[in-house]
C-alpha cells in the first residue's frame, strides 16, 4: 500500500511515527513491510538566518523518524549544546531569539551549501536522509520559496501602520501575541508542486492530513499550485485528522492561526474550512476526538481517540484514518 501523508513538524512527525507503526514499520528507522510512505512536508516555515537556511519541519521530521530528535521539547537535537547561540548572542548579532543548537547547525550549514552550489531543496533533502534513513519519503512541498508571513501592527509604531513579519518572528521571537489580521503564503503564486509530490498524492491508495497546524502547515501545503489539483484528481480517498480536540489545539497557538483567516478553533470549523473533496474542498473523510462532533457537508465524520500519546495510540489513530479511507493493512 502506498500512503501519502500531508504534514507539518512536530505534529505532523508524531503522526508519521503511527502511520509506519499501523503499516508494520518500525517507528523509527527503516524496515521492509511491503507499504510505502510519503510525507508531503510544509516549507512555509522555512527562513534565512545567519547565513544558513533553516527548514523546521522537514527536519522535525527527519530527526523524529530518525531517532535524533528531542523527544521531550519535541523539535531540535537530543543531546543538543548552544555554544554557537551563545557567542552570537555575545557579538550581538541578531537574531538572537532562534534557537539554533550546535548540532542543528551542522544540518543547516550542509543543506545551505548544496543550496547555494545549486541543488534544489528535495535533493538536499534526500542527501540528508541518506545519514537519518527516516524510513519514509521526506519531500518538500515545493522547491519553490512558500514563506509564511504574518500581518500584524508595526511593532514599532503600533496600531497606525501594519506589517508583515516572517512567521518564525510571529510565532517564536512572539509567542503568537500580536493579533494576527493575515496570513499569507509569499511565493505560493510562483511557486509549483514538487512533482514527486505531486505525483506520490495522485498514484496514492490513500491520502492523509495528519492532525498539524489546519493554517501554516496543511494550510500552506495546500496553497502551493499543484497541490489541490493533485487531490483533485487522485482516486485515493483524503482523510484528516482533527488538531483540535475539545474547541482547543491539544498542543501550541493554532488557534491564533485559525482567528487570522476568520475560522472558528472547532473540528467542525476546521473540518468545514478544508471543504468535502466533492465540493471544491480536500476532504473525503473527517476523524475528530471522541466526544467531539461536526456536520461537514459531503464529507464522512467519525469520532475517534485522537491523542497522539505513544506510538500505539498514535497507530491506531493511523489505522482508522485509513480504515475511513477503505483501505486495508494486509
Ligand atoms: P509544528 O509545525 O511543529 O507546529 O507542528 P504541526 O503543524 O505538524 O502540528 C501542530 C498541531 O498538532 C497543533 O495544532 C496541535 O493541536 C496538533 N497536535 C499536537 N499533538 C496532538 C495530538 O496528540 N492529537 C491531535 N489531534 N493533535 C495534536
Ligand atoms: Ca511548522
Amino acid at each position: 500500500m502506498r500512503v501519502t501523508v500531508l504534514v507539518g513538524g512536530v505534529g505532523g512527525a508524531r503522526f508519521l511515527l503511527g502511520v509506519k507503526a499501523a503499516l508494520g514499520l518500525p517507528a523509527t528507522g527503516e524496515g521492509e513491510s511491503g507499504h510505502e510512505v510519503t510525507a508531503v512536508v510544509n516549507v512555509g516555515d522555512d527562513v534565512w538566518m545567519h547565513g544558513v537556511r533553516i527548514c523546521p519541519d522537514l527536519d522535525t521530521c527527519m530527526y523524529t523518524l530518525g531517532g535524533g530528535i528531542d523527544t521531550e521539547r519535541g523539535w531540535g537535537r537530543v543531546g543538543e549544546t548552544w555554544t554557537v547561540r551563545d557567542e552570537l548572542a555575545a557579538y550581538g548579532a541578531e537574531p538572537t531569539w532562534f534557537g539554533l543548537g550546535d548540532r542543528d547547525l551542522a544540518t543547516h550549514l550542509v543543506r545551505s551549501r548544496m543550496l547555494r552550489a545549486g541543488y534544489p531543496l528535495s535533493d538536499v533533502t534526500t542527501a540528508l536522509c541518506d545519514r537519518w534513513r527516516p524510513g519514509v519519503r521526506l519531500l518538500p512541498a515545493s522547491d519553490d520559496r512558500v514563506e509564511t508571513h504574518v500581518v500584524v501592527d508595526d511593532p514599532d509604531t503600533g496600531p497606525q501602520a501594519r506589517k508583515a513579519i516572517h512567521f518564525q518572528e510571529w510565532w517564536v521571537r512572539h509567542h503568537a501575541e500580536p493579533t494576527a489580521y493575515d496570513i499569507v503564503s509569499v511565493g505560493a503564486d510562483e511557486a509549483k508542486v514538487l512533482p514527486a509530490a505531486r505525483d506520490a498524492i495522485r498514484d496514492a491508495d490513500a491520502v492523509l492530513l495528519a492532525p498539524s497546524n489546519p493554517v501554516v502547515s496543511i494550510g500552506t501545503i495546500l496553497a502551493v499550485p499543484g497541490v489541490r489539483e493533485a487531490l483533485r484528481e487522485t482516486s485515493a480517498k483524503v482523510v484528516g485528522l482533527s488538531p483540535i480536540v475539545g474547541g482547543k489545539p491539544v498542543r501550541g497557538m493554532a488557534d491564533a492561526c485559525l482567528t487570522a483567516i476568520g475560522v472558528e478553533t472547532t473540528a467542525e470549523a476546521v473540518g468545514r474550512h478544508l471543504g468535502a473533496r466533492a465540493d471544491g474542498g480536500v476532504l473525503d473523510g473527517w476523524l475528530v476526538h471522541s466526544g467531539d462532533t461536526a456536520d461537514v457537508p459531503g464529507v464522512e465524520v467519525r469520532s475517534v481517540p485522537l491523542l497522539m500519546t505513544d506510538v500505539e495510540a498514535t497507530a491506531e489513530m493511523a489505522r482508522r484514518a485509513l480504515e475511513l479511507a477503505g483501505t486495508t493493512v494486509a
